[in-house]
């Protein structure tokens, strides 16, 4: 059996592992790198299986839309990644950029979707476990040739408000080879409960200043689970009554997909009749809307554009708003992390100085250094690829499992025998 290391390698972005075997290429995850080409991986797989909704394990899928391997991955899954290629094509459109896919190309990938658990191809099995991660997440084990081959790709093992952590006792242990991410590789966070004080500590100092806090976020899962989570702050009294709100068409239309999906989530949202209809949190369409002051939870998350850009302009220069940014990485170029570095915004070519508080709050579905080890340590794998992770992130994680497996980072492009 051949391990071919395509993409998401040494990087975290445009994931995919090509499995080979003399019957069958499977490749685990299909995803897009923001910037790159879209058609950098081959195309003769036979299925190819999709771990999660976000684009850089998903995004590259329309440039198999014009072949026919099966698509493996949840309901939820599916649905996601088709309103977000659909909402990628509408944005290369937007950007007058020569996109050779469109909606036709989005509907034969629905076409091809098996929203199965597990499936049979000609001398090999394959089974799906709940990773944590974002609602619909899964691992895939490959049982081929006597081996077995666990491919995580992103996962927790912490519970959130709205979804249950991966499992470790539930998936297959000692697989021959793991292929585990590494985002975290480094890093230890502090506890969940600590970064969600911080987060109601930053909302209540702003709401007694009278100032608005602005959220910026992605649309799929984030924007949800943070809703929840200040509605639920709410209803228990941690917070006292405000405007809040939710700005983000394809960030409502996807909590739809959570209202129909109600069993990817824990027991007590299932128990919920509407567990998304949210008794504090309003769902606005404009930012003209807002009755300030207000808590606005809105896209994009990285406020290159949209609502979370246009309110950034708009709120920064005032010292009693605020910003809370959720996200871990954010990229070299983007508002957030130039107002949060160097407390500057550049807007129509002028600059705004930045007054309001910006805060970083890393409320991650990743799992960090200590959940990285614990599954090591529980699944005992042979050997075990580090991938989805800088370097230095996949180094460290290296050197704390290294008596405990075979540990390897491979290269881009490199073919690994088992
Ligand atoms: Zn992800």
């Amino acid at each position: 059996m051949k391990i071919h290391c395509l993409g998401g390698i040494r990087e975290v972005g445009g994931s995919c592992i090509g499995i080979e075997t003399e019957y069958e290429k499977v490749a685990l995850d299909y995803g897009i790198n923001v910037g790159e080409a879209s058609d950098q991986f081959p195309k003769d797989f036979d299925a190819v299986i999709i771990s999660h909704a976000h684009l850089d394990h998903s995004g590259n899928l329309l440039s198999l839309s014009r072949g026919n391997p099966v698509i493996v991955g949840s309901n939820i899954t599916r649905d996601v990644t088709i309103d977000l290629l659909l909402d990628m094509i509408k944005i290369q459109n937007l950007n007058g950029n020569h996109y050779p896919y469109g909606n036709q190309d989005v509907d034969n990938i629905k076409k091809s979707w098996l929203t199965r658990e597990s499936i049979a191809l000609p001398g090999m099995s394959i089974q799906l476990y709940p990773a944590g991660h974002v609602a619909g997440a899964r691992m895939t084990s490959i049982n081929s040739e006597g081996k077995e081959i666990l491919y995580t790709g992103d996962f927790c093992l912490h519970d959130t408000e709205i979804l249950e952590g991966g499992k470790p006792e539930s998936l297959p242990i000692t697989p021959d080879v793991l292929i585990v991410e590494s985002t975290y590789g480094g890093k230890v966070r502090p506890q969940r409960s600590e970064l969600i004080d911080q987060l109601i500590q930053l909302i209540l100092s702003t709401i007694e200043r009278k100032g608005n806090v602005l959220i910026p976020t992605f649309a799929f899962h984030r924007s949800q689970e943070m809703a929840k989570r200040i509605d639920q702050a709410m209803e228990n009294g941690l917070l006292p009554h405000y405007a809040v709100y939710t700005i983000s068409n394809l960030a409502h239309k996807i909590t739809g997909y959570f209202t129909k999906y109600k069993q990817f989530f824990t027991k007590e949202i299932q128990q919920q009749k509407q567990p998304f209809n949210y008794r504090h949190v309003k769902q606005l369409h404009r930012t003209s809307q807002i009755q300030e002051p207000a808590i606005v939870i809105c896209t994009s998350g990285f406020g290159h554009a949209g609502a979370s850009r246009h309110l950034l302009t708009k709120w920064a220069a005032d010292e009693d708003n605020s910003v809370v940014i959720n996200s871990g990485y954010l990229p070299p170029d983007s508002p957030l992390k130039i107002a949060k570095e160097k407390g500057e915004l550049v807007e129509n070519g002028s600059k705004i100085s930045v007054k309001a508080e910006v805060e970083q709050i890393e409320l991650s579905g990743h799992a960090d250094q200590l959940e990285l080890v614990q599954l090591i340590r529980k699944l005992k794998p042979k050997k075990t690829l580090l991938v989805h992770g800088e370097l230095e992130q996949a180094q460290a994680l290296s050197e704390k499992i290294s008596e405990m497996t075979e540990v390897y980072i491979p290269e881009r492009n490199e073919t690994i025998c088992i």
